[in-house]
């Protein structure tokens, strides 16, 4: 059985007085869900207060991205192990807006997974095809490529504890979901992937979440589906009505 995951990604939003408004919610209205696993990534600057405000509670903490050195000459970077120090857990690796607006490859993703692993921390890999590319109908292709090269060389223990995000990027911040159907199209596909890059039951114990504009009202239809494990919430993870309404209707 695979336990549903709901991420929060704040991206760039949140004061740390907003931070710690915002957890001081979610602890009260999802702070005591044991039937999934709930997680909040806020900026960095957020970190140490949000982890005070949830320590107790389920709430897990995550980052939005990380650098795969240990320490050094890397202005502006954050290694993986300050993101542990931090109280970290889950750390986002590969988002579409890394890709797009720095510059992040598969090769870049599959340093920092690999590192977060190495350090103890659980990376969530963002995987998934723009529109053009789905429209030219190369989305597997894509997510073929994204999946395999950001993956690669990971040990079956590792995958185990790595979580993989379908985010088609022309679902993000537009208000236009992935149907139900064309989510479990591509979470039933990236599984079977696993199946030939490991085995059939590291498989299907590694959970898929699908991104791209999860609100409220889609959340029931698209985790009904039998590969959809959760979901990556990006604009709706900051309200704290909202993200708590995704929560309970991922309650499968
Ligand atoms: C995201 O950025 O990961 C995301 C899915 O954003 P949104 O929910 O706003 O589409």
């Amino acid at each position: 059985m695979r336990k549903v995951i709901i991420a929060g990604n704040w991206k760039m939003n949140k004061t740390i007085a907003d931070a710690e408004v915002l957890a001081g919610s979610l602890k009260k209205s999802v702070g005591n869900v044991s039937e999934v696993e709930v997680v909040v990534c806020p900026p960095y600057t957020a970190l140490a207060a949000v982890k005070d405000i949830v320590q107790g509670s389920n709430i897990r903490l995550g980052a939005q991205d990380c650098y795969w050195e240990k320490e050094g000459a890397f202005t502006g970077e954050v290694s993986t192990a300050m993101l542990k120090d931090a109280g970290c857990e889950y750390v986002i690796v590969g988002h579409s807006e890394r890709r797009q607006f720095f510059h992040e490859t598969n090769e870049t993703v599959n340093k920092k997974a690999k590192a977060l692993l190495k350090d103890g921390l659980k990376p969530i890999v963002c995987v998934g095809e723009k529109l053009d590319e789905r429209k030219a109908g190369k989305t597997f292709d894509v997510v073929r490529d994204h999946v395999e090269n950001s993956l690669a060389g990971i040990s079956r223990d590792d995958m185990l504890k790595t979580v993989i995000a379908y985010e088609p990027v022309w679902a993000i911040g537009t208000g236009v979901n992935a149907t139900k159907e064309q989510a479990e199209e591509v979470h039933k596909f990236i599984r079977g992937l696993l199946e030939k890059m490991y085995d059939r039951a590291a498989a299907d114990s590694v959970r898929i979440q699908y991104g791209g504009s999860v609100k409220p009202d889609n959340i029931k239809e698209l985790i009904s589906e039998k590969d959809v494990d959760g979901a990556l919430v990006g604009g709706a993870s900051l309200k704290a009505d909202s993200f708590e309404q995704i929560v309970r209707g991922s309650i499968k």
